[in-house]
This record gives C-alpha cells, sequence and structure tokens, in this order.
C-alpha cells in the first residue's frame, strides 16, 4: 500500500479522489490538505454542506484533520506521493506543485500549471504511457531522486483524443469539435450555480485554447528527455457550458489523408486497448472505448458511469459532408477526465516503478 495525499482534497476534484481511493487495492488516503480556511477542521466538517458525491464521505478519511497545503514539510512526513487538485493562481500552483516535488514527494496533478513543461508527462494512460520517459531528466533538473510532476490533459479533451487515438494510423488533419461540458468541471452543482438551469454558457475562459492544443503534446515525441509537440491534426474547438451534472459530451468531424472505411474505424475502435488494460490495472476499463448503436447516445445521464467513469463511449458515426466522419463521444468528467484519470496514471507510474513506497 502507498500512502498518498489529497492537496486540495475539499474540492470537487478532491471529494472524487477520496471517494475513488476508498478501497482501493494500492493506494490508501494517508492526508488530507486544502486552503487555510479548510486547515484545522476534520475533513467531516470541512466539507459538510459541499460533500458533492453520490455515497458517503468514506469514514477512514473523514475523521482526519485537514492540513495546510502548502505546509510542504508537514505533508511530506506522512505520504509516499500527492494527487493535487488545488484551485490557486497559475503560478502558485506551479510553485507548490514543484516544492512538493523537490521535497521528493511525487506530484500527479490535474492542474494546468505544469502541463506545457518540456519535462512533465501530461498523461492518458492508455495512449502515451512512454511520456514517463521524461521523468529521469525531470529528476535530474530538479535534483531530485524520487521527486517528479506529472499531470493530467483538461478534461475537455478525454472524450474525443481517445476517440481519435486509434485512427492516427489513417493520417487525421483536421478536426472540428463541439464539446457540451458539464457544471462539475467548473466545481459547481445545480446548488450553487442555478443560472445554468434552463440555459446554456457559451464561454468557458482558456478551454478552448486547452482543447486545441493539449491533444498535440499528448500525440508528441520524447527527444532528448523533452516531449516535443506533434505537428498535427489542427484542431478547432468550441466549449459550451451545459446544465448537466457530470459528463463532457463532444460532437466530432474529421478529415483524414487516407479516409477509412466505416468498418476499418469501427474496427480500429473495438480493438484498441492500452497499457493499463494489457497490464491490469486496477482502474483500468474493458474495454476502454465503447460504440454504441443506440442512435440517441452517448447521454451523459446513461454513459458517464460506463467502465466504472473511466471508459469512453462513442455513438452516432456517421458520414459527414464536409469532412469525412463525425461522430460523437463522451466522457466523464471528474472520474476519468480528473481525478480517475490521475489514479489510472498513478497506478502505470506505480506499475512502471516510478512511484514507490519511502
Ligand atoms: P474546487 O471545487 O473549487 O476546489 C478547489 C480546492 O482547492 C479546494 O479544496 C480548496 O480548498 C483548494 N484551495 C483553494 N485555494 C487554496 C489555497 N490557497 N491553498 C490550498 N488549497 C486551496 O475546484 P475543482 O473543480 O475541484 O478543481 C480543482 C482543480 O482541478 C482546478 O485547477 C481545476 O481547473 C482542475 N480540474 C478540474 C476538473 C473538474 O472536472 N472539476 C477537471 C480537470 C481539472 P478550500 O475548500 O479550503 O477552499
Amino acid at each position: 500500500m502507498l500512502k498518498v495525499g489529497v492537496l486540495g482534497a475539499t474540492g470537487m476534484v478532491g471529494q472524487r479522489f477520496v471517494a475513488l481511493l476508498e478501497n482501493h487495492p494500492w493506494f490508501r488516503v494517508a492526508a488530507v490538505a486544502a486552503s487555510p480556511s479548510s486547515a484545522g477542521k476534520s475533513y467531516a466538517d470541512a466539507v459538510a454542506g459541499r460533500w458533492a458525491m453520490t455515497g458517503p464521505i468514506p469514514a477512514a478519511t473523514a475523521g482526519l484533520v485537514v492540513g495546510d497545503a502548502s505546509d510542504v514539510a508537514a505533508m511530506a512526513d506522512q505520504v509516499d506521493f500527492v494527487f493535487c487538485a488545488v484551485d490557486m493562481p497559475k503560478a502558485a500552483t506551479a510553485a507548490l506543485e514543484e516544492a512538493y516535488a523537490r521535497a521528493e514527494v511525487p506530484v500527479v496533478s490535474n492542474n494546468s500549471a505544469h502541463r506545457w513543461t518540456p519535462d512533465v508527462p501530461m498523461m492518458i494512460p492508455e495512449i502515451n504511457a512512454e511520456h514517463a520517459g521524461v521523468i529521469e531528466a525531470q529528476r535530474k533538473r530538479l535534483g531530485t531522486e524520487r521527486g517528479f510532476i506529472t499531470v493530467k490533459p483538461n478534461c475537455s479533451i478525454q472524450s474525443y483524443v481517445p476517440a481519435i487515438h486509434p485512427l492516427l494510423s489513417f493520417g487525421p488533419t483536421k478536426i472540428l469539435v463541439c464539446t457540451y461540458q458539464a457544471i462539475s468541471g467548473a466545481g459547481k452543482t445545480f446548488t450553487t450555480y442555478p443560472e445554468i438551469l434552463d440555459n446554456v454558457v457559451p464561454y468557458i475562459g482558456g478551454e478552448e485554447e486547452k482543447s486545441e492544443n493539449e491533444p498535440l503534446k499528448i500525440w508528441g515525441s520524447v527527444v532528448d528527455g523533452e516531449i516535443i509537440k506533434a505537428a498535427g491534426p489542427i484542431i478547432g474547438a468550441q466549449c459550451v457550458r451545459v446544465p448537466v451534472s457530470d459528463g463532457h459530451l463532444a460532437a466530432v468531424s474529421v478529415a483524414f489523408e487516407r479516409p477509412p472505411a466505416e468498418d476499418e474505424l469501427r474496427g480500429a475502435w473495438k480493438e484498441f486497448s492500452g497499457r493499463p488494460q494489457q497490464l491490469g490495472l486496477p482502474s483500468a476499463p474493458e474495454p476502454f472505448l465503447h460504440y454504441t448503436e443506440d442512435e440517441t447516445r452517448p447521454q451523459p445521464a446513461l454513459d458517464r458511469d460506463a467502465g466504472n467513469g473511466q471508459a469512453v463511449t462513442i455513438g452516432r458515426l456517421r458520414a459527414d459532408p464536409i469532412f469525412d466522419w463525425r461522430f460523437v463521444a463522451l466522457s466523464h468528467n471528474t472520474v476519468r477526465g480528473a481525478a480517475g484519470g490521475a489514479v489510472l496514471t498513478a497506478e502505470l507510474l506505480t506499475s512502471d516503478g516510478y512511484l514507490q513506497a519511502r
């Protein structure tokens, strides 16, 4: 068992970590931390009135005293590594994560602060497990033996990038995507965000840039201890907030250099599996990609929990009159898109020897 700390444990993503790690076979929540306003309270008191998960607060975590996430030394004494889901200004998050890494506490982060640091892997474990190879170069730069940072990409890309990845051999050149994103992605519930009812908001700050650029790092290559982003495909994204609790849906059109036949597309999705599936990691969904023949799906309410929220559901494949093919894809934004994807990343890093007990 590795001892885990959760930074930002009281927030939407932090709560999801706490829920997912209850009964995890490899990881045990040993410490939780948040802002100074929660520090010193029991975890149950700190999340009272804002626990947003469907199950109860895990008993083993409810009684832990919340620490101050900026007290790196106190956390470092208690844990083997941390998951980070604090909501702080970018520069402060970057500094905090680096302080943990330099204190020899590996960080698996949901935050965007280090996504473009060239020797920090940004991982979707089924797609770019080999990017963990840059960790040695990062440790060298930081002067650490075990400390390092690894990050998750933005939740918005987790539905369509897994669907396009098995199609790379057909040479996708242009991708147009519109995402329909749940309110938990903004740390909100219908109680805290009543204005979203009977409404959509066609703006999510910074989301379109992330949606267009982060896939290129995911599909990038490792060269001399750094990840060099891929030159293409070119991606155009529009990101819209919709009145859905959990689950980001993406409507996608793709043009290819060598447009596949429909059965080649379906076959590529059906046959795809990544290292998490091959290694049988505890949180790996099997299969990772589901295709639904029901033309009214995927729907967030019906499909977000596929594979315990770790799978991606694809549907509505049809020819596109402007591009070659179009389809719809869905993933659970706080499971696969955030905490669950980070837990799977940590499982992969443990399996590959990057995370170990002290
Ligand atoms: P949230 O619900 O607002 O939670 C924020 C957390 O950060 C809380 O635990 C809060 O502690 C803590 N925090 C705030 N200021 C802090 C400080 N100065 N020092 C230490 N801790 C501090 O936000 P969220 O939705 O969980 O998102 C957390 C991060 O994950 C954000 O960077 C977000 O962009 C990213 N993310 C979110 C999603 C998603 O689907 N929600 C997906 C991917 C990535 P208190 O409770 O004590 O204030």
